[in-house]
């Protein structure tokens, strides 16, 4: 493993000790050849897996053929998206951008202009995106810290507990927003009826439920989107991430009644024909290889996997479809355990300083499952 590190890069990452070069399906190679299994997928982002042939030529063809004409001009990948999208969700119209932040964004100015209130409430330990507002949103404290001061407009409460929403929405709330999983905050699946409560709570006070599938969209979590699997509609939903298949994109759904008009909100790059040709390819590849069952069985096979190492460093194994999170016993950092079951051919992130998660494609056979498994287990014998 190799690292290169140039000072002409701002030092925003502390960058794990590896330079990839290419990518195939479940598979990563560094640059003297060396084969990973790729149980990140570039942050729940490779859903269809690496250099899919389908999405390789779609994307290429589009780029040989139109690349951008801005939003001044309707383009036909552009709108298929948006119709795709929507019928997939069952509702809503689209606005599409380049990130997690940039939907978000667009969501809290929605809710601002549907109620014309000033409050958000959201989680702590919840993320939502680094820009100014989005950062706000997130409740990450630490986050926060250099930046001050942040927008005064969010209360955050902990997540899980509806009461604690209760209290904290009012008449002044614009929106309450959500991850149906926290992601970045450690892998923690919403409590049964937490959302459903929530949807209660936010029609209750004229308030908007945004819920942010950024991380937990396009099925990841075992269904093309969380929300469907606790019973509940947002009022809003963002998505990015796998959307594109590795190129940037975002989507803000909104219920038409709360949705912008001419004007409101805008984006040069947002929704062009490259990226929006290789978001149709990836839903389509999920569809036609019955990838959002598979997420769900292959799912259920690496948390029983997990939970069977029975190691004595493992405090907890959670999560949704191929969205897991292993929480350490306390001392232990997720760092370590990345960076040995790196060394290992195996590659994760963290969600937080101690859970480890595991996002893979959701192209995952029964056999990477296994030896994602088996890899991990060796890699806590290292670092424990
Ligand atoms: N929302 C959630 C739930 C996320 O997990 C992330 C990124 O990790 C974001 C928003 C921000 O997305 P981006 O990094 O594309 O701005």
């Amino acid at each position: 493993m190799t690292h290169v590190v140039v000072d002409a890069l701002m030092p925003t990452y502390a960058r794990y000790p590896v330079t990839f070069v290419r990518g195939q399906g479940t598979r990563l190679f560094d640059e003297t050849g060396r084969v990973y299994l790729d149980f990140a997928a570039g942050i729940a982002v490779a859903q269809i897996g690496h250099a899919h042939p389908r999405w390789v030529e779609a994307v290429a063809g589009q780029a040989a053929r139109l690349a951008h004409v801005s939003n001044l001009f309707s383009t036909e990948p552009q709108a298929a998206l948006a119709e795709r999208l929507t019928a997939l969700a069952g509702w809503g119209q689209a606005f599409f951008c380049n990130s997690g932040a940039e939907a978000n964004e667009a969501a809290l100015k929605l809710a601002r202009k549907a109620t014309g209130r000033p409050r958000f409430v959201a989680a702590a330990g919840g993320f939502h995106g680094r820009t100014f507002a989005t950062l706000a949103a997130t409740g990450q404290p630490h986050k926060h810290q250099p930046f001050q001061p942040m927008p005064p407009w969010f209360t955050h409460v902990p997540y899980g507990d509806a009461e604690a929403l209760e209290q904290a929405v009012g008449t002044d709330t614009a929106a309450v927003i959500l991850e149906p999983v926290l992601g970045e905050g450690g892998v923690i699946p919403a409590p049964p009826g937490y959302l459903a409560a929530a949807r209660g709570i936010c029609d209750a006070a004229g308030a908007l439920l945004i819920l942010d599938e950024v991380q937990t969209g396009v099925g990841r979590c075992g269904a093309w989107f969380a929300h469907p699997l606790h019973d509940v509609r947002p009022d809003v939903m963002t998505l990015a991430k796998a959307l594109g298949g590795g190129l940037p994109i975002g989507a803000c759904l909104s219920r038409p009644e709360v949705a912008f008009g001419p004007g409101d909100h805008a984006s040069t790059f947002g929704g062009n024909p490259v990226v929006c040709v290789g978001a149709l390819t990836v839903l389509d590849v999920i569809e036609d290889e019955g990838l959002v069952d598979n997420a769900a069985r292959q799912g259920e096979r690496m948390m029983a996997g997990l939970r069977r190492l029975g190691h004595d460093a493992v405090a907890d194994v959670r999560g949704a479809g191929l969205l897991a999170g292993v929480e350490l016993v306390e001392g232990l950092a997720a760092r370590d355990v990345v960076l040995a079951a790196l060394g290992r051919g195996l590659v994760l992130t963290e969600a937080g300083p101690g859970v480890v998660r595991f996002t893979p494609p959701l192209t995952a056979t029964d056999e990477d499952v296994d030896r994602a498994v088996s890899r991990f287990g060796d890699a806590l014998e290292v670092a424990a």
